[in-house]
């Protein structure tokens, strides 16, 4: 088989600016060793987040240009709904400013104290908006999505036993709506099967509890189907994308992932009384039933990347990037989350420096020394973002600890991707250099954003 190449060329550029090892340790320095803290001109290549980072098109930038203003019925809010409609099938399209919005709309209105939400995995922001409801948010992974080491087709799954049990124990009065996220990101951009979707379906509709998903990442899960799961590889990413959607209720989506665009997001559903009570809440907080927080620009821009997202080209250059990276790393030993997600790698930190205990935080120790070394910018998924402290002060760690490489999309070219891998090597090569760190001051809430960090 021939290379697969980047399904595009290049029409704009953007300088990235060169820095030397020692201008970076004292960039470093100056950011107290946290890399959000750093100034992206900083950055020589940054694998922050996949969110909002996409590269649009020449037919997105000229739907900027065309897009109708209009406070009320702008033309691009019809082609907007349009597209969602086509894709989703569902009925009410009520666009928002980013998903997170999407979220707070959806759970102030079926939330609330005594009501539990499932989900295969919630993404933080999820989590927050069902907890800030007074619900509780319930996570229903299967035993396989928490093996990092474990090569399996659809790690993302929800566990369909936990959840028969769930709905059993909490009673169905109580269960408002069960979510899928698709692709399941906090377990590592893994997908879900559709097997897993209609039978999720299938086991909640006796119950009457609608199911939604979380579709940031729609067209990369349509696509791992399409490779991976029988009965799929002739049919179109379109189709299957849309059979997921046809056993939804309804989705919230984040526009910043596979709509292609900077901002942006949306609540979509079928329920007539409930998409009204979600525009009564919409005019409140994002504004009017026709562009919900976003310029006629932005609708026009994720309604054309919606069409684009869906090209098989761009969709196998996008998971051969990621995959592409993920075998340089583990023909090297580099231990990750395997198999490769949709979106990024996950570097093993654990296994990594297992010299550094974590308390002494070893994806942070990795982290900042991708920076040092070659410019990189990543984020620690580990105990930094998620220890918590016990009553006598010890830390309290999640199980994993990670170091994530999030892909923005079309944004690099396979030489930059081959610069990521020989960084990574070069630090892996000399791992048992790296020291452990210490939290000099820290917020009681996501300290992660602005903790600041002292090497041992
Ligand atoms: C990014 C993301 C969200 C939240 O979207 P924002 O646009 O960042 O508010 C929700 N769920 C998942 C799975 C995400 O990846």
């Amino acid at each position: 088989m021939k290379t697969i190449i980047e399904p595009f060329k290049i029409k704009s550029v953007e300088p990235i600016r060169f820095s030397t090892v020692s201008e970076r340790e004292e960039i470093l320095k100056k950011a107290n060793y946290n890399t959000f803290l750093i100034a992206a001109d900083d950055v020589l290549i940054d694998l922050l987040t996949d969110s909002g980072t996409s590269a649009m098109s020449a037919k997105q930038w000229a739907g900027i240009m065309d897009g109708d203003e209009s406070y009320a019925g702008s033309r691009s809010f019809f082609r907007f709904e349009r597209v969602i409609r086509a894709l989703t099938g569902l009925k009410h399209v009520i666009p928002t400013h980013q998903g997170r919005a999407a979220e707070k709309i959806l759970f102030s209105i079926v939330g609330g104290a005594g009501k539990s939400i499932p989900n295969n995995t919630h993404f933080d922001t999820t989590r927050a908006n069902v907890e800030f409801s007074g619900a509780e948010a319930v996570d229903l992974p299967t035993p396989e999505g928490k093996q990092p080491g474990l090569i399996a087709d659809f790690k993302g799954n929800i566990n369909l036993e936990a959840l028969a049990s769930f709905i059993e124990n909490v009673g169905p009065k109580n269960i408002p709506l069960c979510m899928i996220t698709v692709t399941n990101n906090s377990g590592g951009g893994q997908p879900v099967s559709m097997a897993n979707i209609r039978a999720a379906k299938k086991l909640l509709q006796p119950y009457g509890i609608p199911l939604f998903l979380d579709a940031c990442r729609f067209a990369e899960n349509a696509f791992f189907i399409k490779k991976r799961e029988a009965g799929y590889a002739d049919v179109s990413v379109r189709d299957i994308a849309r059979e997921m959607f046809s056993y939804a209720d309804g989705c919230t989506m984040s526009a910043k992932k596979d709509a292609l665009v900077n901002m942006g997001g949306f609540l979509a559903l079928n329920n007539d009384d409930l998409a009204r009570q979600a525009r009564n809440l919409l005019i409140v907080t994002e504004g009017f039933t026709t562009y919900g927080g976003l310029a006629g620009r932005d609708l026009e821009a994720i309604a054309q990347g919606l069409e684009e997202i869906l090209d098989e080209h761009y969709l196998t250059y996008r998971l051969r990037s990621v995959e592409y990276l993920g075998d340089k790393l583990t023909a090297a030993g580099v231990p990750i989350v395997l198999p490769p997600g949709g979106h990024a790698i996950y570097i093993d930190a654990k296994a990594f420096a297992p010299h550094i205990p974590p308390h002494r935080y070893p994806g942070q120790a990795i982290v900042c020394e991708l920076f040092r070394v070659g410019g990189i910018r990543s984020v620690e998924i580990g105990s930094v973002m998620f220890g918590k402290y016990a009553p006598d002060g010890s830390l309290l760690s999640p199980a994993m600890e990670l170091v994530r490489l999030a892909i923005p999309r079309r944004v690099y070219t396979q030489s930059h991707i081959d610069y990521v891998a020989e960084v990574v090597l070069e630090v892996f090569a000399g791992r048992s250099s790296l020291r452990g760190y210490k939290i000099l001051e820290e917020a009681p809430v996501l300290r992660h954003f602005t903790a600041t960090f002292a090497p041992l």
